[in-house]
């Protein structure tokens, strides 16, 4: 059977870009066809300035939404990335199979180090290797397809290099996996700022949907979408960014497909407040399922207390086999 594993980090509340790019394949199609690990991923979320309590908050938070965004323990594996030591013990291996050089044309670490340095602040050095892990994470279990979205692409390319890598100069351990993503709405954009990715830890409240926020304020943050010069709605994502991932969002929302969805609009208000309500009830049951989960939290930590002992036991194998294989002394 296939496996597929993929994670989220909790470096802020979840987005629509989140939710459209990746959580809602897991949830309909992934958990469904194959043998499926999902993680919240919080030794990523250390990589950045973080406070720790807003990080334990939000990993709570993002299994949570997991869940309620359609996961079912009984179907996958949800647990949290820190409660399995494999993928640190797995990552420093793969540390001295990854070069220095490789990871500082990673876009997202140029980015993020930018981010990083405009603020004032320092680059962790774990930005920088922050590849490796999510290598780990994805090695560690076999895992055969990677769904994220686009912007993920790249880390999932690296991580194929590191298991051929691996399995040239040490002798096969790893599974080299492929990424799958999704053909609409696999890159949301800021709804104030088209032309960048639509990102949790990103400062600009207003173009950003958050899977909880009211619908109220939903509506109002597309209707302030900032969109394009012209008054024709076409769908032409270079030239026309703002107009095109407002209908990308509206066809990933109601099952069409934004070409064609462009002909049916003769103005952008219009278009506003359709997708407004596209997402509204896109979002309605995940933030009503939400509100049941978190008056049961014994639930969700007995879903995360489960999956990572299941993790456990199947990551231990492989990273056993990776250290032997590296050439490390087994424990005596
Ligand atoms: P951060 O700003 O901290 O990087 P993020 O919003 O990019 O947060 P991640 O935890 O990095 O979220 O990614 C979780 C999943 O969501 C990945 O599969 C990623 O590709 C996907 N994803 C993130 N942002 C978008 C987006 N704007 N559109 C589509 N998919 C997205
Ligand atoms: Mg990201």
């Amino acid at each position: 059977m296939t496996r597929v594993f993929s994670g989220i980090k909790p470096t802020g509340h979840l987005t629509l870009g989140n939710y459209l790019g990746a959580m809602r394949q897991w949830a309909a199609v992934d958990q469904h066809r194959s043998d499926a690990l999902f993680c919240v991923v919080d030794l990523h979320a250390l990589t950045v300035d973080h406070d720790p309590a807003r990080v334990r908050r939000l990993s709570r938070q993002a299994a949570t939404l997991l869940l309620a965004a359609g996961l079912d323990p009984e179907l996958c594996t949800l647990f949290v990335q820190s409660h399995v030591d494999e993928h640190a013990r797995l990552s420093y291996v793969l540390e001295c199979v990854a070069t220095d050089g490789e990871m500082r044309r990673m876009i997202q670490y140029r980015e993020k180090a930018a981010r990083e340095r405009e603020r004032g602040g320092s680059v962790r050095l774990s930005l920088l290797t922050y590849p490796v892990l999510m290598a780990a994470d994805i090695l560690a279990y076999g895992a055969d397809e990677v769904p994220v979205g686009d912007d993920q692409a790249q880390h999932v390319e690296l991580t194929r290099d590191l298991a051929v890598r691996f399995n040239q100069r040490y002798g096969g351990t790893f599974v080299v996996p492929r990424a799958t993503v999704p053909k609409v709405a696999a890159r949301v954009m800021n709804l104030q700022d088209p032309t960048s990715k639509m990102g949790k830890s990103d400062d600009s409240g207003p173009g950003i949907v958050y899977l909880l926020d009211e619908p109220e304020v939903v509506r109002k943050k597309v209707a302030r979408a900032v969109t394009d010069s012209g008054r024709d709605v076409v769908y032409d994502r270079e030239g026309r960014p703002g107009v095109a991932n407002l209908l990308e969002v509206l066809a990933a929302c109601t099952g069409g497909e934004p070409g064609a969805l462009a002909g049916a609009y003769g103005s952008y208000g219009q278009l506003k407040k359709d997708t407004a309500e596209a997402v509204v009830e896109v979002l309605r049951p995940v933030r009503a399922r939400h509100r049941e989960l978190c008056a049961d939290p014994g639930f969700v930590e007995g879903v995360l207390r489960a999956g990572a002992e299941k993790a456990r036991a199947m990551a231990r194998p492989r990273v056993d086999a990776a250290y032997r294989a590296i050439g490390l002394l087994p424990p005596v």
